[in-house]
């Protein structure tokens, strides 16, 4: 009974009954047992919704009992959130809870009264590289979805993280919560942890095949669902759910597909299905969701998903603004959506069960493999694992779809019968390594390259590989990569070579770049003044040109597409650039002029932006765009028979065009059409580019060799990306709850600066908000008029005066 554990806070064991846990469930009880609430480290690998949250609450609250403080990693931010409201619930028993989000490059010392700290794997890396003072403190950390290690992009940090925490605290309690995996025990023996393996799941799963007339299930058993001839079948699993009731209700589905197009597609026609059994009393709530929805943003993603919604059906993918994600997810728990056609990402985080699970694409088009790829066994076990409710289902159902025999006995062989596959760290890679040797040189963990081979050794890489010389190889690449460009520093006298980070390598570990991302800026911002020294002499000088020497890492198996190591051409040694910059360092050089088109495709093609790709009929577009502004360019443009380089120019081309409509203030239905992106995307590219501006900036201002007029004109940029408009509006937009559109229509009314709103006549105020007086007298205040109200213009003023 949960009542009766010791050595958590006073009291939890009983709100863990009032909250219906009347005992606790085997796996926790093997957690237990384990040591898991006396401080001992501990792998759980078990099945989605069995409690891995309790174990983990186990953990960190007995911690925190023995005076001790916690850290929670997070696969995803938007879990940052949901996992810190979660955990609020025990601040009344005196238990503190704190979230680490937003900027990367701060030490989050208020986070130093917390007891209980959640935060992604990149916050917590960053906040270790600025040197939190509380990273010493900790004395229990649990990593969610530990099996995400496998990831070839964000792997590597949470491999990193975990070791580095370790070394800092060799008492730390690890706690790893992971999907069931092909080896959890070799994850075990990285931790030095207990392992709690377990297929028990609160409630059955019942897997199975549909084909023709019936699902067929693993345990043998058969369902018949007919499928009329012309008929969908989807639709039919998913009205076949919602007819059949328990308690009588019918049961809600979740349909995974491949893309987000197909998940719009499938929502708009499932809605033939949720739309006819609805009551009035849920078409009335649906309406008033769809409303919001289409309130909050004028993009056709939402007003598609909008019209949707008010028939019951909804999508879910990455490319949904996170508020309109968070209302779909919340209404299909309430039962209000009846089904939800999402794509995978829906099945790593949030907590949404549903009766059926139908998976009906099990491949995927992937760009390296070129073609369709059959999804992992862990994923589609994953996505499965959503069905079923407990308390609400008596099981749950996950249904994949065949359309032949031959699928059918596929689809049997591969998934319902097969085991997950075994997890394997994708460390030894070198966009990974870059900059996770960097880091690790630079907050000291390592100053010797034997020293930093040891501290390597804590990974998961190193306890599951068996060619042993592979991880110093590439490291010993990586080291020569960023000596060459100055991030550090080697000296080769006596035994072990040792390490130091230079000034700008420091502030690269800081700013949390890619070390070729600052490679890539630090070159295009020294370029400037070196064109304008230039112009129109030699466009061969290749200085700071960069060479493609080789493939990234095939080992790795998959890394971003497209980066090949870039080393300086012939610059062995530092010294040149400065010889170089010596001869144009006249005072008479102008300084060329610097555009934001210019800033932003320097920032789009470092490898921390992730890129657009070039859909067809792209190609041809942004070529002449390329010609057509090529003297915008920071850095030389690659000539068009360098394939590849010139295909990544224009990517980053369309990237930074799309930017530079955002601060043109065009509207964002209009980027999402042109360049075929959801507006959470537009979010995505404009949060990112700020960052990369704000630490080009830094850059700017810490190497040699960059004009000052640059500093300002990359600031600049930053501000339109902050609030996307022109550079006339900057002033205005800086009020809250103004915002590019509103700007504009006040600009347009004649207030044109923060000080006219002071000023300015409330009525015309009031018109270029059409009308919105709340937001109108807020917009006031925050510009710091003294008498924001709009009581003295309200347009049926006599009336409103007679009523009061
Ligand atoms: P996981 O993290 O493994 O996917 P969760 O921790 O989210 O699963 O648990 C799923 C649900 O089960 C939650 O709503 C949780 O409150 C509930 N739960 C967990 N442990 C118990 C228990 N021992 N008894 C009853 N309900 C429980």
């Amino acid at each position: 009974q949960p009542s009766s554990l010791s050595g958590l806070p006073a009291g939890v064991g009983e709100a863990l009954e009032a909250e219906g846990v009347a005992e606790l469930y085997p796996p926790q009880e093997a957690a237990v047992e384990a040591g898991v609430a006396d401080g001992e480290s501990l792998v759980a690998a078990v099945p989605t919704a069995s409690g891995k949250t309790l174990i983990a609450e186990l953990a960190m609250l007995s911690s925190i009992e023995r005076g001790g403080k916690a850290l929670y990693i997070v696969p995803l931010r938007a879990l940052a959130s949901e996992k810190k409201t979660e955990f609020e619930r025990w601040e009344e028993f005196g238990v503190t809870v704190g979230v680490s989000t937003g900027n990367y490059e701060s030490d989050g010392e208020w986070l130093a009264t917390r007891d209980i700290i959640v935060a992604t794997s990149e916050k917590v890396d960053s906040l270790i590289r600025n040197g939190a003072p509380w990273i010493d403190d900790l004395t229990c950390v649990v990593s969610d979805e530990v099996h995400l290690v496998d990831d070839p992009n964000r792997g590597p940090t949470l491999e990193v993280t975990l070791a580095k925490l370790r070394k800092v605290n060799p008492g730390l309690q690890t706690v790893a919560l992971s999907a069931t995996v092909g080896n959890a025990d070799v994850i075990a023996e990285w931790l030095d942890a207990e392992l709690v393996e377990s297929d028990w799941r609160p409630i059955d799963l019942r897997m199975g095949v549909h084909f023709g007339n019936a699902i067929d299930f693993a345990d043998g058993s058969k369902r018949e669902v007919p499928v009329e001839r012309g008929e969908d079948q989807t639709a039919r699993l998913v009205a076949d759910a919602l007819d059949t009731e328990e308690d009588g209700q019918g049961g809600s589905s979740l349909v995974f597909v491949n893309s987000r197009r197909n998940a719009e597609s499938s929502a708009r026609k499932l809605t033939d299905v949720t739309g006819p059994r609805l009551t009035d009393d849920e078409r009335d709530q649906l309406r008033e969701l769809a409303d919001e929805i289409r309130s909050g943003s004028d993009t056709d993603t939402a007003s598609d998903l909008a019209d949707a919604v008010e028939q019951g059906s909804a999508f879910h993918h990455a490319g949904l603004r996170s508020e309109d994600r968070a209302r779909v997810e919340d209404a299909f728990r309430d039962r209000l959506i009846k089904c939800i056609s999402a794509t995978p990402t829906l099945a790593a985080g949030v907590n949404t069960p549903a009766r059926r699970v139908i998976v009906r694409d099990w491949r995927r088009y992937d760009g390296e493999f070129g073609g369709m790829k059959p999804l992992d066994v862990l994923e589609v076990h994953q996505m499965c694992g959503r069905a079923g409710r407990p308390g609400l289902d008596p099981y749950g159902e996950a249904v994949l779809l065949a359309n032949d025999a031959d699928t059918k006995e596929e689809l049997f062989e591969r998934y319902l019968w097969a085991d997950p596959e075994p997890v394997r760290s994708k460390l030894a890679a070198e966009p990974a390594l870059r900059t996770h040797v960097l880091a690790t040189v630079a907050s000291g963990f390592a100053s010797t390259r034997d020293g930093l081979l040891s501290f390597l050794d804590n990974t998961l890489y190193a306890t599951q590989t068996d060619d042993e010389g592979r991880l110093a190889a590439v490291t010993d690449t990586v080291l020569d990569y960023l000596a060459v460009n100055d991030f550090i520093e080697r000296d080769r006298d006596g035994g072990s070579e040792s390490l130091t980070a230079t000034g700008i390598g420091h502030t690269v570990s800081r700013l949390y770049l890619d070390p070729m991302s600052a490679a890539e800026m630090i070159d295009g911002l020294r370029s400037v003044a070196r064109d304008a020294a230039d112009t129109g002499a030699s466009a061969e000088a290749d200085n700071g040109e960069f060479v493609r020497t080789g493939d990234a890492d095939d080992a790795s198996g998959g890394d971003e597409p497209g980066f090949g190591t870039y080393t300086r051409a012939g610059d062995d040694e530092s010294g040149e650039r400065e010889t170089e910059n010596e001869e144009t360092d006249e005072e008479e050089t102008e300084a060329s002029e610097v555009t934001p088109l210019g800033l932003y495709h320097l920032i789009s093609r470092t490898p921390d932006m992730y890129e657009l790709y070039l859909k067809s009929g792209d190609r041809e577009t942004y070529t002449e765009l390329c010609y057509e502004r090529e003297t915008e360019f920071l850095g030389d443009v690659p000539s068009e028979y360098e394939d590849v380089r010139f295909e990544d120019w224009l990517a980053s081309l369309k990237t930074a065009r799309l930017l530079e409509d955002w601060v043109n203030e065009v509207d964002e239905d209009r980027i999402t059409e042109r360049y075929g992106v959801g507006p959470g995307d537009i979010r995505g590219k404009v949060d990112t580019a700020e960052w990369l501006l704000r630490a080009a900036e830094t850059l700017a201002r810490d190497v040699e060799g960059v004009d000052g007029d640059v500093v300002v004109a990359v600031r600049e940029a930053r501000k339109r990306i902050e609030y996307g408009v022109r550079e006339e509006l900057l002033d205005l937009a800086g009020v809250r709850n103004v915002g590019r559109k509103r700007a504009r229509r006040l600009f347009e009314a004649g207030i044109e600066t923060r000080a006219d709103l002071r000023e300015a006549d409330k009525a015309v105020v009031l018109g270029a908000l059409r009308g919105r007086e709340r937001t109108a007298e807020r917009i006031l205040e925050h510009a710091g008029r003294e008498d924001p109200s709009m009581d003295d213009v309200r347009p049926d003023k006599s009336a409103s005066a007679a009523a009061t």
